[in-house]
């Protein structure tokens, strides 16, 4: 039973086993060959496929020994790499005579395809590679043999990192007892067991029937090639087509740094992450889909690489989306504005509609390949439901969230009325409660990981006379941040708090100050914006901060030179910091 609906099937024969090989979309068009991994069939792209069929000629075969392909006899020595390679080319001969084929891995598939990608007579054959949670074995050797050879505190960490993944390897390589594993007990609780921790849908018809078999026949790739291979790896294994490199961050097998040094083995490489776990065919479709297509389209256009972004973080932040509160002005345009240049997708929310949509435009321009406005209070329950619904409905579950909209608040706590009081912590508390319950939840269910961000201030840990509602506001807004990072950590989404000092935005315009009327509040807010404007510190500084927050997951972030020096003062000197608050206010 094959999940492909619609994909026309044929049979290609080579060195003694017969492969199953099915088609989509037009065959005039590109052909993209997709390559299964371990324990899988050509059935993980089910989800991946139709959406490339829309552009592209798509093909897909079970690897020897899966799914509805022959298995080799004897098993042993059946899957070296060099057959593996014979398998492919003669179902890129047959798919794709006068073309080279563009050829996407996942897992088992992708390190198998590293080798194609590499050895010399596959030369011409393949237009581009996009390589997904399967290293070549070669690099890994080399990897692990320079880290051997030259063993600094750092490179012992990563290979032990890396050992504590690959335990399952040595345990595949045991005879008998993997094969036992996969017919018996696990083969039935394989399902569950991605469910459950993958957090793969249930749904689809994956995995197919065939689990048991794959899993036993494909126990050989890792016993004719993983120990061979690492002990003596090719010199010569460096990539004659551009690469595409996706690297899931929440790989339970594989580490990030496998792939440090990959531009020395594939100088046209396109680096590419996104919150996820390992099985990305099954959990992010969309995503490989878009990229692959991108890739693709880039690549027979001449232009090899894809990305079209330039910011710094393109590589880390590129296609995902990312939403920002507050992001009509000062610090959260500039985040928006920031992400958009690394690539990212863009949901830009205020409660100004006009400044929303002008920094959805500017995203666009950018970098953000897709960019839109929302007009919602943060404050507002009911609407900040609707904004989730709709945006996990419309445009995807959110990879990074900034809450970042907020108001100032300034005046003596026994001048700020019950009114002043619920206007602050309804948006900059409230506000932030509501986004991490919603999307936090949304992220959480999806079970791929993520990134919260909220934007706190130096007040949350300087107390001030002339701030106590505001800071009160951000106290918490860091407490909570604090807590939301523990308990989200196991899901590995991660929360950052960002506490700039003082920014050169439009808060000190619109700041409200207690206990003063009309006239007297407007002369404050000039004067503030006068400060402000002389400390002159921009709010991209702040934006740069806070993508630097997500990429290293840090905790806690002060941002301005005023703002650090204040948060070694409420550790170190907290009295200095008391004494400073009872200092009149220069307004
Ligand atoms: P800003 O006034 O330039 O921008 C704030 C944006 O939030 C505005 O576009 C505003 O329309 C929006 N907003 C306000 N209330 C909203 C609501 N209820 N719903 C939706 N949108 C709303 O100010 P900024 O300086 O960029 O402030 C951004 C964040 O940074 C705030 O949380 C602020 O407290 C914090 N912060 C700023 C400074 C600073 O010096 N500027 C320092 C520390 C912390």
């Amino acid at each position: 039973m094959t999940v492909l609906t619609g994909a026309r099937e044929r049979r290609v024969r080579t060195g003694g086993v017969e492969l199953c090989v099915a088609e989509l979309g037009d065959p005039g068009q590109p052909t993209v060959i997709l390559v299964h991994g371990y324990p899988d069939s050509k059935e993980v792209w089910s989800e991946v496929a139709p959406r490339l069929a829309e552009r592209f000629h798509v093909v897909l075969y079970d690897v020897r020994g899966h799914g509805r392909s022959t298995a080799p006899r004897p098993l042993r020595g059946g899957f070296t790499l060099k057959k593996l390679t014979d398998d492919f080319l003669a179902v890129a001969d047959a798919v794709s005579p006068d073309r080279p084929v563009h050829l996407v891995g996942h897992d088992w598939g992708s390190v198998q395809s590293w080798e194609f990608a590499t050895v010399q007579r596959t030369e011409g054959r393949i237009a581009s590679f996009t390589s997904m949670s399967g290293p070549s074995l070669d690099h890994f050797g080399h990897w692990i043999n320079k880290r051997l050879k030259h063993p600094t505190p750092r490179r012992v960490g990563q290979l032990l990192g890396q050992g504590a993944k690959s335990w399952y390897i040595c345990l595949l390589h045991t005879p008998v007892l993997p094969e036992l594993a996969w017919r018996g007990p696990l083969g039935k609780r394989w399902p569950k067991i991605l469910e459950r921790v993958e957090k793969v849908p249930g749904n689809g018809g994956y995995p197919t029937s065939s689990l048991p078999t794959d899993a036993a026949h494909g126990a050989w790739l890792y016993r004719d090639n993983v120990r061979a291979r690492l002990r003596r790896p090719r010199t010569d294994a460096y990539a004659h087509a551009p690469v595409q490199l996706i690297t899931p961050l929440d790989d339970a097998f594989l580490s990030e740094k496998l792939y440090d040094e990959l531009e020395l083995w594939a100088p046209q490489l396109t680096r590419r992450t996104l919150p996820a776990k390992h099985w990305i065919p099954r959990t992010r479709p969309d995503r490989l889909a878009a990229w692959i297509t991108e890739f693709v389209t880039s690549v027979e256009g001449g232009r090899p690489r894809a990305v079209t972004a330039t910011g710094k973080y393109a590589d880390r932040f590129g296609g995902q989306l990312v939403l920002v509160t507050g992001a009509g002005s000062g610090i959260g345009r500039a985040t928006a504005y920031a992400f958009a240049e690394a690539g990212a997708r863009v949901v830009a929310v205020d409660r100004d509609a006009e400044g929303a949509a002008r920094t959805a435009e500017m995203s666009r321009l950018i970098g953000a390949p897709e960019a839109w406005a929302e007009t919602v209070d943060v404050s507002d329950e009911q609407a900040m439901e609707k904004l989730a619904a709709k945006v996990a409905a419309e445009y995807g579950v959110v990879d990074v969230l900034v809450n970042n909209a907020g108001i100032g608040l300034g005046g003596a706590f026994l001048d700020t009325t019950p009114e002043h009081w619920k206007e602050v912590l309804d948006v900059n508390l409230w506000g932030v409660i509501h986004g991490c319950r919603l999307f936090g939840k949304q992220m959480a269910e999806r079970g791929q990981g993520g990134h919260i961000v909220n934007t706190a201030s130096a007040a949350a840990y300087q107390p001030s006379r002339a701030l106590p509602a505001y800071s009160t506001s951000k106290a918490a807004v860091l407490m909570l941040s604090e807590c939301l990072r523990a308990e989200l950590a196991g899901r590995g989404i991660g929360v950052s708090a960002i506490c700039p000092g003082f920014v050169n935005t439009n808060i000190t315009s619109t700041a409200r100050f207690a206990g003063v009327d009309a006239a007297e509040e407007k002369r404050r807010q000039k004067k503030s914006a006068r400060l402000y404007a002389l400390r002159n510190y921009p709010p991209e500084k702040v934006a740069d901060a806070i993508l630097r927050a997500v990429v290293r997951n840090q905790a806690v972030v002060p941002v301005t030179p005023e703002a650090r020096g204040a948060h070694l003062m409420s550790r170190f000197t907290p009295r200095a910091l008391r004494a400073i608050a009872r200092l009149e206010p220069p307004l």
